[in-house]
């Protein structure tokens, strides 16, 4: 954990209120943290915070995520640095250029959308629009047209029409989404949302969530068959102790791979090359 709370106050969210306000850790300190893990043997740091790409708006180091990533990368060694979660209204082009520029970067983001729906967002008080959050998808792929793309989407937010669904359907079908989290809009008390109109009822919303699921998985699968035939750099992160696919391992942008493969070569970065993929996985074997 890189820092702690959230300023940001989503609607339908009761983190600010149980967590507090934004908190960095000192920016050398995560970086000595981090340069301990990679002396150690560690391979894959996840950078982790509610909001981790504010990190540093609360230090006045005059240093931002963007810079802790780039320091971070400069660390000797074979390691890979991911982060989670973003939230679009910090995401800027600094931090699509340093992810593009920092080779050990894991190229993916997760980027939670949570609708398709303007007014919807706006009820959410998330502080950006369907447009602006399609703008960043496109600078995102124009520094990284590989980037790995990730999201959570909530569906049936207080007040939200088949109409504003509509827009959230037609924006997964346009960023095309490597993997989504849905969920159907729960109130949590003590939070604005729970208390605003909520006319559609649960059945209808099922039926949009099932609608989502079903989209998101048809892409989750085209995008995975696109892997086949590439051969591509994977973490073997262990085993599954499942079939012949025996091992488990993680390409750059995250996705997972059933590797057919030796167990010692758990630890290391090897080559692989993909096979088959479905929805969920991908699966491998070791490059010739
Ligand atoms: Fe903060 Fe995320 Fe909760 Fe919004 S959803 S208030 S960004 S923790």
């Amino acid at each position: 954990s890189i820092m702690y709370g959230c300023n940001n106050f989503c609607t339908y969210c009761i983190v600010p209120y149980v967590r507090g306000r934004e908190r960095s850790r000192k920016f050398d300190d995560v970086v000595a943290e981090a340069r301990a893990l990679v002396e150690a043997g560690y391979k894959d740091i996840t950078l982790l915070g509610q909001n981790v790409n504010s990190y540093g708006k609360d230090l006045d180091e005059g240093r931002d995520f963007a810079d802790l990533i780039r320091e971070i990368n400069a660390i000797p060694g074979d390691f890979l640095i991911r982060f989670m979660t973003s939230h679009p209204r910090d995401a800027t082009e600094k931090l699509f250029r340093t992810m593009a520029e920092c080779e050990k970067c894991a190229k993916h983001i997760h980027l939670p959308v949570q609708s398709g729906s303007s007014r919807v967002l706006k009820a959410m008080n998330r502080h950006y629009d369907r447009e602006k959050y399609l703008a960043l998808v496109d600078m995102a792929r124009s520094y990284m047209p590989d980037i790995v793309l990730t999201t959570d989407i909530i569906v049936g937010f207080p007040g939200e029409t088949a109409e504003d669904f509509a827009e959230t359907l037609s924006l997964v079908e346009q960023v095309r989404y490597d993997a989504m989290f849905t969920f159907i809009f729960s109130p949590r008390e003590g939070t604005p949302a729970a208390t605003m109109p909520d006319p559609v009822s649960r059945e209808e919303k099922q039926v949009w969530f099932d609608q989502l699921v079903e989209t998101a998985n048809r892409i989750s699968g085209e995008k995975h068959q696109e892997y086949i035939g590439r051969k591509l750099r994977v973490l073997v992160d262990g085993e599954t102790g499942r079939g012949e696919y025996n091992l488990s391992a993680r390409t750059n942008g995250g996705r997972l791979v059933h590797l057919k493969a030796d167990p010692s070569l758990v630890g290391s970065f090897i080559e692989a090359e993909i096979t088959d993929g479905n929805t969920w996985a991908l699966y491998g074997v070791p490059a010739e």
